[in-house]
């Protein structure tokens, strides 16, 4: 028997956010901080990274960088 319940598949996502202010985070790809900056409205990546149907970790990346990596969770949603 199938099991039909589980509805939602747990596989990495993407999605694209403002960047807050106080972010420290680092951009996985250029290794530089997604930095806040009052004026600019800069926009994130954040994706959620699972592994075996388990959740592994987050990642964020600049807006562009996420493209210059390839997308490499898919097209981000919002
Ligand atoms: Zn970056």
């Amino acid at each position: 028997m199938a099991k039909a319940a589980t509805k939602t598949k747990w596989k990495s996502r993407a999605v694209t956010r403002l960047i807050e202010a106080g972010s420290m985070t680092e951009c996985k790809h250029c290794e530089e901080r997604v930095k806040f900056k009052a004026r600019e409205r800069h926009q994130q990546v954040i994706c959620n990274v699972y592994i075996n149907g388990a959740w592994d970790r987050v990642e964020h990346y600049h807006e562009p960088c996420y493209s210059d990596a390839g997308k490499p969770f898919g097209d981000p949603v919002d």
